[in-house]
Parts: structure tokens; C-alpha cells; sequence
């Protein structure tokens, strides 16, 4: 068994959904994203289960990956999003979005990006700091628009995750420290172009267990009732993304096990009719994609055993930027059982941190396939084109069906707009 259900061997050899990946290597070459259509679909279940008969917008956490096919997916299914950026509100228009159902995040909003979602009507503005309040009613008078506002609370809540995916905790750059969002609140409700209309925090990415999520909620709780004391009545609350995936034995929070324990805490402080938003991100595509690569080169040296890939850091940098575990399949198993090595999988880039995987025991020959599982999130959306390299193809599986849903990127096309001097 790997991690993802929609990507498992048959007959010896490693299946997205349908198709054999040898076949999608050899129709588009090396390296390769390759997601299932059905696993994203599976993901969006569990969220729509969670939810009950509540009411609950699931606003898909965007740079997870965004890929217009994986957001139309989701648009679909009836997702709304979580945008960080004018960026990812243009996606979200181009596929025919709700803006209805967009929450804006992010601690660096710029004034043309509040101007270009006040235009569009999005849900509303999760706003990280007085100067951004301050800004943001000053393009919405300019625009003549009430802009809507839920601020992005600090709970200083420990996520137990990598530091550099946590989020919640006090000396991190996000949001408003909890014991002063009752004076920005106030100072909100003065302000002429601003509605508010709820309250959010996003803890951090990665997190297995609920507990921080109902430390979190608790905090927000006393913040609601404190603002309802003033006249200050919410219509929503945002617990954010952050739920975790099994990158290998992970034990796994679901939204079920999470949102029943949150309807509860609600409903005992009369709290029930709060409508309720979540952020997911990389617990709604993480595990519907992988990224294939073929090995270039086996090198042996005397402290450790290479297979050098055409995948790399620019490709997936979650490795060597959180020192992350990629699961690592052999697409086909092998029949003579060669005595596995110890490899590190490295790429061709010219740094030493240039590697997808340490210390895995592998039996390998140059040319064979690897599987970089889980490689649906945060991949493709933080590659880079460094030593010129292009990005990979990004494929869609249906079935017996593979939809090329942004090609390879051509070398011609890294420097095109570049010119030189007269
Ligand atoms: C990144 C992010 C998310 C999604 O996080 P995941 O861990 O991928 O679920 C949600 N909300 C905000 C504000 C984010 O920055």
C-alpha cells in the first residue's frame, strides 16, 4: 500500500487510477506531476461529510496547488477559496468563481489587490494588522464600497509542527495578537467603509491532532462573546487550514473527528448558529498527486550510495527547505530480487541541498521510474525555474483517461521576455 488510494501497484506496476505511470512517462516525458481527478474528489468528500447539515463553507486553501483544473474541480464540488494574493483572485475569476465564497488572506495586501477584490465582491477580507485596516477602508471609500472584515486573530496556540509551517504562535508574523483584537475590533467599528462580519486564525500546516484547534477555538470564543458584550455580533467564524496528510505513518485528524468537536464546544455557548469557514489546503490535494522521475544515474561512493533523478529541489523543495519526508515508490517492482541499496535521491541542480529523499533502501538500475509521493501540495506551486530548468508537465487522471492540463514548459520560453542591452 502507498500513502494515496488512487495511486497503488497492480500487476507489479504503479497505477494512477487507471493508467500505468510508465505509460504517462513515456507519452510526456520525465519529470512529471501527475494527479487523480478521484482523489480530490475523495478529499472534498470528507470535508462535505464533516460538515453534516451544518453551516460550513470549505474555502479550498488555493496555493496548495493552483492549477486551474484542480480549482474547477473544486469550484464544482462547491468549494469557495482561500486566496493570498491578486494572483490567485484572477485564477479564481478566470474558472468563473463565486467571489461570494472568497476569503482573502495574507499579511501583505497590497492597495491594488483590496481594489481588485472590493471590485470582484469577495466574502471577505482577513485583515493581519492595524495599518492593513487602515488601508483597507481607505481604497473602499475611494471605491465607494463597504469592504467586509474578519480579522486574523493570533491564539498563541502550539501546532506542533515544523517552525516553519506553524503559524499560531505569538512570535510569528502572522495575524493580530489575541489580547489586542478587541481594540482593532473597536477601532473597525469606527471606521466608515469597514463591515464586520467574523473572525479567523490559521494556526499553522501539518497538524495531526485537534487539540491546538480547540485551544485556538476557546480563545476565540471569549473574544466573540467579549465583542457581542460591546454590540459587535459576527456572522462567521474561520478556524483556518493546516489539517494534516499521511506523508507516511502519520497518525491522521480528520475533519469529521475535528468539526464534531468544534459544533459542540459552539452549541455549548450558544454559539451554534455561527456559520463556519475552513481553509484546507494541502489536506485536499496533498495525497492526489505525485511527482515521477526517472533515474539518471546510480553513483556509489564510499559514504553513500546517489540515485541522481531528473526531478529537483526546483521541482519539490519541500525536502530540503522543512526537511520534509517524500515517500519514495519504485514504479515497477522488480522480478530478480537485487539486494536493496541505501540511496539518497538527489536531482542535477548545483547545490548540496538539492535532494528529494535520504537513506531510502531501494534496488535500482539507471533508467528505472520513481514515484515522489504526496506531491500534490505545495509542489508544483513553489517550483522554480533555477539552473534554467522548465517546469514539468502537470497531467490530470480520469480514469483510463490523462488530461495534459499545462504542458512542458519549453527552454526557449525561460528567457523569452528577456532581452539584452543595445
Ligand atoms: C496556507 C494557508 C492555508 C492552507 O493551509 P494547509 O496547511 O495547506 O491546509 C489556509 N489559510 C491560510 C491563511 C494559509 O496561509
Amino acid at each position: 500500500m502507498t500513502v494515496a488510494p488512487q495511486f497503488q501497484h497492480k500487476n507489479g506496476v504503479l497505477h494512477a487510477e487507471n493508467i500505468p505511470l510508465p505509460e504517462l512517462a513515456h507519452q510526456y516525458g520525465t519529470p512529471l506531476y501527475v494527479y487523480s481527478r478521484q482523489a480530490l474528489r475523495d478529499a472534498w468528500a470528507a470535508y462535505q461529510e464533516a460538515a453534516q447539515a451544518r453551516d460550513v463553507l470549505v474555502c479550498y486553501g488555493m496555493k496548495a496547488n493552483s492549477n486551474l483544473a484542480v480549482i474547477n474541480e473544486f469550484k464544482t464540488l462547491g468549494s469557495g477559496f482561500d486566496i493570498v494574493s491578486g494572483g490567485e483572485l484572477a485564477r479564481v475569476l478566470a474558472i468563473g468563481g463565486d467571489p461570494g465564497k472568497i476569503v482573502f488572506s495574507g499579511v501583505g495586501k497590497q492597495a491594488w489587490e483590496m481594489r481588485a477584490a472590493l471590485e470582484a465582491g469577495v466574502k471577505c477580507f482577513n485583515v493581519e494588522s492595524e495599518g492593513e485596516l487602515e488601508r483597507l477602508d481607505a481604497v473602499a471609500r475611494e471605491l465607494g464600497k463597504m469592504a467586509p472584515l474578519s480579522l486574523r486573530v493570533n491564539p498563541d496556540v502550539d501546532a506542533h509542527t515544523h517552525p516553519y509551517i506553524s503559524t499560531g504562535l505569538k512570535e510569528n508574523k502572522f495575524g493580530i495578537a489575541i489580547e489586542n483584537a478587541l481594540d482593532v475590533y473597536r477601532r473597525a467599528a469606527t471606521l466608515g467603509n469597514i463591515q464586520i462580519v467574523g473572525v479567523d486564525c490559521h494556526i499553522g500546516s501539518q497538524i495531526t491532532e485537534a487539540a491546538p484547534y480547540l485551544d485556538a477555538l476557546d480563545k476565540l470564543i471569549d473574544l466573540i462573546q467579549s465583542l457581542a458584550a460591546e454590540g459587535i455580533h459576527l456572522q462567521h467564524l474561520d478556524l483556518g487550514g493546516g489539517i494534516g496528510i499521511r506523508y507516511t505513518d502519520e497518525t491522521l485528524l480528520s475533519p469529521r473527528v475535528l468539526l464534531d468537536q468544534v459544533f459542540k464546544k459552539l452549541d455549548s455557548h450558544g454559539l451554534g448558529d455561527l456559520q463556519i469557514i475552513l481553509e484546507p489546503g494541502r489536506s485536499l490535494v496533498g495525497n492526489a498527486g505525485i511527482l515521477l522521475t526517472a533515474v539518471e544515474y546510480l553513483k556509489h561512493s564510499p559514504a553513500k550510495n546517489f540515485a541522481i533523478v531528473d526531478a529537483a529541489m526546483n521541482d519539490l523543495i519541500r525536502p530540503t527547505l522543512y526537511d520534509a519526508w517524500h515517500d519514495v515508490e519504485a514504479v515497477q517492482t522488480r522480478q530478480n530480487t537485487d539486494e536493496a541499496l541505501t540511496y539518497d535521491i538527489v536531482g542535477p541542480v548545483c547545490e548540496s541541498g538539492d535532494w528529494l529523499a535520504r537513506d531510502r533502501p531501494l534496488s535500482l538500475q539507471q533508467g528505472d521510474l520513481l514515484a515522489i509521493m504526496s506531491a500534490g501540495a505545495y509542489a508544483f506551486t513553489m517550483a522554480s525555474h533555477y539552473n534554467s530548468r522548465p517546469c514539468p508537465a502537470e497531467i490530470m487522471v480520469d480514469g483510463y483517461q490523462a488530461h495534459v492540463i499545462r504542458p512542458r514548459e519549453t527552454i526557449e520560453s525561460l528567457f523569452q521576455d528577456e532581452s539584452v542591452l543595445p
